[in-house]
């Protein structure tokens, strides 16, 4: 059997075992700061004061905080109404997200899960949440799509439905290879709308990991947009700012 293959079920196994209970997740994939690695919590005594999410007022459009000065409601896909981030990719939150999403750390899903259920709840009026597709063969090698466990723990939290709405139909390298002006050409008719799914009049909240050049989320966006959806926003953990 190949690496890949025997990777992918000991994921599998293992997470059935985080849905049988916390306890046995804590075994068999203990808890570490992703500050300083220390063992026993996501996030240690120390190093949550790093821990600086977006506070005060943001922007209507692309949701930074106003007081910062960087709106970038100009790169938004036309109909993308509105973004919303839990804080910046940047100290504790960018080490978090890059060892969930690059490092087998998917036990994080529940912690990071509820900054982003934070997030969405202050967004109203919407039906579904989709999270932001891996192409099939990330997936087989990641074993697990970050933006759909993501997705997910905001359901569960907010008894949202959580729809595949969207397929990555092209596999794609990594963005976070690549310069930004080689970022949306990379991601540009990458997507399609799921077989057998109709997005026409759904409000729909996009969900991500994190928004970089925003380019991913606006080919998502556009899809959607294109397709009828009635309003597209998307909400992620962490923003480049
Ligand atoms: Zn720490
Ligand atoms: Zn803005």
């Amino acid at each position: 059997m190949r690496a890949n293959a025997v990777r992918h079920m000991m994921q599998r196994a293992t997470s059935a075992v985080a849905r049988a209970g916390g306890a046995v997740t804590e075994v068999v994939y203990p808890k570490r700061c992703a500050g300083c690695r220390s063992r026993g919590a996501w996030v240690c005594d120390d190093c949550v004061d790093q821990l600086n999410l977006f506070h005060g007022a943001v922007c209507e459009g692309c949701g930074i905080p106003v007081a910062l000065l960087r709106c970038r409601c100009d790169v938004m896909a036309p109909g993308l109404a509105a973004i919303r981030s839990a804080g910046p990719f940047a100290a504790w939150l960018r080490d978090a997200v890059i060892n969930f999403k690059y490092h087998d750390e998917w036990a994080r899903a529940d912690h990071l899960g509820r900054d982003l259920t934070r997030t969405v709840a202050d967004m109203d009026d919407l039906d579904v949440l989709t999270p932001v597709p891996l192409h099939r063969s990330r997936l087989r090698e990641r074993g697990y799509n970050q933006s759909a466990l993501l997705a997910n723990v905001v359901g569960d939290q907010l008894g949202l439905p959580v729809v595949d709405a969207l397929l990555r139909t092209r596999s794609t390298k990594q963005q976070a290879l690549l310069s930004a002006g080689d970022r949306a050409e990379n991601v540009d008719g990458a997507f399609a709308i799921a077989p057998g799914f109709n997005v026409a009049g759904r409000r729909i909240v996009l969900i991500d990991d994190v928004i970089t050049s925003g380019s991913t989320i606006n080919a998502c966006a556009r899809i959607l947009v294109d397709h009828g959806a009635a309003t597209v926003r998307a909400a992620t953990l962490a923003r480049q700012l």
